[in-house]
């Protein structure tokens, strides 16, 4: 089985080196830097010129973009996938975009015969290199058997969710809690630093305790904790995230009272030039407001600090 992998980042480039070494046969492209492709193509793989080409050569592509512009130029744009697409080909899209772009490639290719998964993934790059990822997958549950052993090369935890779009979904309600927890930790733990407390103290007991979040594990050592913030998830990519939940709440008429607040604040720290830096940024932005800095002992005060890559 021949597999196309378009969208070698900080995810596509650890998960499409899994895919290769796990002995199947890749077709790649590239997209402004070469460099990704060329390493993946040092391990084994083919570069092409465009996804059109790709689509050609591959039985299954893979899709791990930034978001919906990129998805539909990828799918639709000019010798994008589905100029290559025909009859029993597959598509399985791991990016984290909304249902609807999704829906709209997957009408664009089954009008030729395409057949798409919706696959979004969890875990951030670690899992990505290990090969643990959490697969959330929407679309035919047939379908995913079939593709299911080329999965587990990148994931351990392949879940089928629902119809086509509903992969989306959950991992939309999944950055929503994630986003949301990440800027409380960085507020709460704000008050708790002015209010005498170390940081380390409130983690160690917090872990045990009603107020945990998984987010803290993530997040507070090698993040938050240390001040650096390199990335890891960047920023820019979970304020996509935040947004694409409002846009989907517009759509529904649903209140998002708290995820609005979150995304002003996503806003914020990535106009003030945090946008490439991990997504952590946000929460020190957050304690920035109260003069505390999470990384110092004792999170010394005061004066607002920009946090860099
Ligand atoms: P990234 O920005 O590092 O990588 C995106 C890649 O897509 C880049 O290599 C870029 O060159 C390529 N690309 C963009 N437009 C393209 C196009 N038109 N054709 C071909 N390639 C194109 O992003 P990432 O961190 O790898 O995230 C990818 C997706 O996975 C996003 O939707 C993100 O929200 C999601 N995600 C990321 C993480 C994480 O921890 N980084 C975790 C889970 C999910």
């Amino acid at each position: 089985m021949n597999i196309g992998f378009i969208g070698l980042g900080a995810m596509g480039a650890p998960m499409a080196e899994r895919v290769v070494k796990a002995g199947y046969p890749v077709f790649t492209t590239f997209h402004k830097r070469r460099e990704p492709a060329d390493a993946l193509a040092a391990l084994g793989a083919c570069v092409l010129s465009t996804a059109e080409e790709v689509a050609r050569a591959a039985d299954v592509v893979i899709t791990i973009l930034p978001a919906d512009a990129e998805l539909h130029e990828t799918v639709l744009g000019a010798h994008g996938l589905a100029e290559g697409f025909s009859q029993g080909k597959v598509l399985i899209d791991m990016t984290t975009a909304t249902a609807m772009s999704l829906l709209q490639a997957e009408r664009a290719l089954s009008a030729v015969g395409g057949r798409v998964l919706d696959a979004p993934v969890s875990g951030g790059t670690t899992a990505a290199a290990q090969g643990t990822l959490t697969i959330m997958v929407g679309g035919d549950p047939a379908l995913l058997e079939e593709c299911r052993p080329l999965l587990a090369t990148m994931g351990t935890r392949i879940v089928h969710v629902g119809p086509l779009g509903q992969g989306k979904v959950v991992k939309m309600v999944n950055q929503m809690l994630a986003a949301t927890h990440l800027l409380a930790i960085g507020e709460a733990f704000a008050l708790g630093v002015r209010c005498g407390a170390e940081p380390a103290t409130l983690y160690s007991v917090i872990k045990e305790s009603s107020g945990y979040s998984k987010m803290m594990d993530l997040r507070l050592q090698g993040f938050l904790l240390s001040g650096s913030f390199l990335p890891g998830f960047k920023l820019d990519l979970m304020k996509k995230d935040v947004n694409l939940a409002l846009d989907s709440a517009r759509a529904q008429g649903v209140p998002l009272l708290l995820t609005s607040a979150v995304a002003q604040l996503f806003t914020a720290a990535s106009t003030a030039g945090n946008g490439s830096a991990d997504f952590s940024a946000a929460a020190q932005l957050v304690a920035d407001m109260a003069g505390v800095d999470l990384s110092r002992a004792g999170g010394v005060k005061p004066a607002t600090r920009t946090v860099s890559t």
